[in-house]
């Protein structure tokens, strides 16, 4: 499944691509050259905007609907049923290409010494080279992806 998003749903589309999906951003394009992408690439599109909804009558689209991109991930992944497939750090966010696994000593004059202590996982980007890691670094976003999992389970114990 791949995803076009809208210019004004940027934070949604750091975040798709954090979690591990196929998704392609542009802070700004005419809305004619998105369709024809979306079209000639076969995503769907996601946008708050009706008049493009209106537009896309040929594609697949989806309207989110709210205002809070933590909101609007969960609606994407809810329409999509997409929990399952999240696989976080898998994708560069540059570049919305696939990471290639690294093994500890291929990093090792890659990344600052210290970082080369902490992390456990790294992982390469084949286009940009950007190296990734799994650490202390990235606490912050790990905590967050925490919690966008940790909405899912609550939802299902209230379904279940
Ligand atoms: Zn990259």
């Amino acid at each position: 499944m791949k995803f076009i998003v809208d210019c004004m749903l940027g934070k949604l589309a750091k975040w798709l691509k954090i979690l591990g999906f196929d998704t392609i951003y542009f802070s700004k394009i005419e809305d004619a050259e998105l369709l024809e992408l979306a079209r000639k690439e076969k995503r769907i599109l996601l946008t708050r905007d009706n008049e493009l909804i209106e537009k896309s009558r040929d594609i697949e689209s989806f309207f989110v609907t709210s205002e809070e991109w933590n909101t609007q991930l969960e609606q994407v992944l809810d329409e999509f049923d997409l929990w399952k497939k999240v696989s976080p750090y898998s994708r560069c966010i540059e570049c919305n290409v696939e990471l290639r696994d690294l093994s500890k000593k291929d990093v090792k004059n890659l990344v600052a010494p210290f970082v080369y202590e902490q992390a456990s996982a790294f992982a390469l980007c084949p286009q940009c080279e950007r190296v990734y890691w799994k650490g202390t670094h990235h606490q912050d976003m790990e905590f967050k992806i925490e919690e966008i999992l940790g909405k899912r389970k609550k939802k299902k114990k209230k379904t279940s």
